[in-house]
């Protein structure tokens, strides 16, 4: 069985190509999964956008509803970074459809990866940070509600602090919440995740796979994990618009492959979405982003 991918045609809303949000990755990635073979018909599933019902699990019912009307107000829209118009709206829904269908498609196959998703600065009352609805925390409390999973575990590796996620997860005791990221990147107010590891400016690849290594042991102790959910955001890479962390593309193929191998020989399903990365140079950004699948084809 090749690797279960989940993608959508629209995902990409269609950004002006100078936008500060490089839209254009997502189809560019496609045809990156489609040039290393990794996006025939036998692994490609399509979702369906994720029904307010879901939607209001993670987030505030009046912000849930002010995104399904595209009445966001300008205020949240700023903090959002893009006006949420229809394209938006319908992109936010089916990108956090499309990671709930990852998460179902990992419990059932041991890995399984979403071609957007990682929005983890969207907080329970408003999105933030390029980040409409909260994919991974929407996925990881559908999962507990209808019982898939008891156990979640959530390894954020964006380059951003995971204060989105961590704001909505905070009392929920079945989802354990670990960031690793820049201490000096966005968001300046960080909202404390379970774990958080912030690291300097031009930590590079030695020094960020050594501190990696030493702490997935001790993620992996703190509960029997049923499934987790793996934010692998590339803007840790040297030529990133935004990160600061001096990874390089060996040092990502590194990360994907301790991060997926840790936990899938333990039998561990590990859902993976592609996070941030920001770029002016987009198609190398999508290579960058088709790391994470290249690794979890050997996995799958
Ligand atoms: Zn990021």
């Amino acid at each position: 069985m090749p690797l279960q991918i989940v993608h959508h045609p629209d995902y990409d809303a269609g950004f002006a190509v100078n936008h500060r949000f490089p839209m254009s990755k997502y189809p560019l990635l496609m045809e990156a999964l489609s040039a290393r073979g990794l996006a025939g018909p036998e692994a490609l599933s399509m979702p369906r956008p994720a029904p307010a019902s879901w939607l209001k699990l993670a987030h505030a019912a009046s912000y849930v509803d002010q995104v399904l009307a595209c009445e966001v107000p300008e205020k949240i829209e700023r903090e959002i970074g893009f006006p949420v118009g229809p394209r938006v709206s319908l992109r936010a829904q089916l990108a956090t459809g499309g990671t709930v269908l990852a998460a179902r498609l990992a419990l059932l196959n041991g890995i399984a990866c979403n071609t957007a998703g990682g929005s983890h600065h969207a907080r329970r009352a408003q999105g933030a940070g390029f980040c409409t609805f909260n994919d991974v925390a929407v996925a990881s409390l559908v999962l507990l509600a209808e019982a898939a999973a008891r156990n979640i575990l959530i390894v954020d590796l964006d380059v951003h602090q995971g204060d989105g996620t961590a704001d909505i997860l905070g009392d929920e005791r079945r989802v354990f919440t670990f960031s690793m990221h820049g201490d000096r990147n966005y968001p300046a107010r960080k909202i404390a995740s379970e774990l958080d590891i912030a690291l300097p400016d031009g930590t590079g690849d030695a020094d960020y796979l050594e501190r990696l290594g030493g702490i997935l042991p001790e993620l992996t102790a703190r509960a029997p994990w049923d499934i987790v959910f793996y934010n692998a955001g590339v803007d840790v890479h040297a030529e990133d618009r935004l990160g600061r962390l001096s990874l390089s593309n060996e040092g990502l193929r590194a990360r994907e492959a301790m991060v997926i191998r840790h936990f899938r020989a333990l039998g561990i399903p590990v859902c993976g979405v592609i996070g941030g990365g920001y770029s002016t140079d987009v198609a190398a950004l999508a290579a960058r982003h088709a790391i994470l699948f290249e690794v979890a084809s050997g996995f799958a």
